[in-house]
């Protein structure tokens, strides 16, 4: 693994014509299977369950999670055991995240909706450690304190590498908005681009995983570009995606690091950065999820030059 992510400017006439500068912090080139912020959350969780000898790991995820995903390929690399509890049936063991991640050693423990509901119930997790006393239980998408510890290096890196105004992010539960808050310590502007419809929730959960009260107040979640919900997106936005990822040679699909594309081109068009604005996007990584969808036929793979890695 490596210790700093690098970071690169983006050219593209939009930004030359705002005056903007757009930095990408490539954290999707720490790993290339594990997801650039997945990777972040787990370091520490990972090296507390050995420090602590616990013989593995205990997480949630649903049936495409890039977390599950990256949870069996990290334990496995560093001698740890891993469960994923998974929402949903049996049938989707063979799809393309499932089917590493037993590959790779994951005990997959399939629930039903209602029980999965349950897997921030205290008496539910009690009974799965219960069940389970040898495994460290991390939450759904890694989201905890430790996770907040790994991710807020990424802002140490930055302040090496840059100068910067505001930083976006792809928000999906959380976590690594609450890293980058919690490390920014109000240096910058931060902006949380929701890749899934919520009312406020996610602002909460937040705030929860930061601790109140909380003095931070330089962070934001902008609501109105999930383009429909998690995952979806219509033929229009991978079309403008494809066509960005073209004119600046980067790869962004389109669940969480294209959604925080989509929704900078809208924010630069609305006039929402002063000329002169120094942007970093965090490129999260999650380009293994293209797989699951080129697999699903929600995208045509041959758009998508990117590596499936399949046969490990
Ligand atoms: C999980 C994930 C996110 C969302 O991170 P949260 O900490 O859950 O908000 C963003 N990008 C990618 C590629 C992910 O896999």
């Amino acid at each position: 693994m490596q210790s700093l992510s690098p970071i690169e400017k983006i050219n593209h006439p939009t930004f030359d014509k705002h005056q903007l500068t757009v930095f990408i912090k490539r954290d999707d080139t720490i790993h290339p299977i594990i997801s650039g912020n997945k990777w972040r959350k787990l370091k520490f969780n990972l090296s507390h369950a050995k420090q602590h000898n616990f013989s593995g790991v205990l997480s949630f995820g649903g049936s495409f999670s890039n977390h599950i995903h990256a949870l069996a390929f990290a334990c496995q690399q560093q001698g740890l055991k891993s469960i994923g509890i998974i929402r949903g049936e049996k049938e989707y063991a063979n799809n393309f995240t499932l089917s590493m991640a037993k590959r790779w050693g994951m005990e997959l423990i399939f629930v039903d909706r209602k029980t999965y509901r349950l897997r921030e119930d205290a008496d539910y997790l009690a009974s799965l450690q219960q069940q389970h006393p040898d495994y460290l239980v991390v939450p759904e998408g890694g989201s905890n304190t430790l996770a907040l510890i790994g991710v807020g290096e990424v802002i140490e890196e930055l302040n090496q590498q840059c100068k910067f105004d505001t930083l976006l992010t792809p928000v999906g539960s959380g976590g690594t908005l609450a890293g980058l808050v919690q490390a920014d310590n109000n240096q910058h502007q931060l902006l949380g681009i929701a890749v899934l419809k919520q009312d406020n929730y996610l602002t909460e959960q937040v705030n929860n995983l930061l601790g109140k009260p909380s003095h931070h107040n330089n962070w934001q979640i902008l609501s109105e570009f999930h383009r429909g919900g998690y995952a979806k997106f219509n033929k229009d936005d991978v079309q403008r995606l494809l066509a960005f990822n073209q004119q600046t040679g980067f790869i962004f699909e389109p669940v969480y690091s294209g959604k925080m594309i989509l929704a900078l081109l809208d924010l630069i068009e609305q006039g929402h950065f002063p000329e002169g604005h120094r942007i970093v996007l965090l490129h999260t990584g999650g380009l293994q999820g293209l797989g699951g969808m080129i697999e699903r036929g929600l995208l045509d793979g041959d758009d998508w030059s990117v590596p499936l890695i399949n046969n490990q």
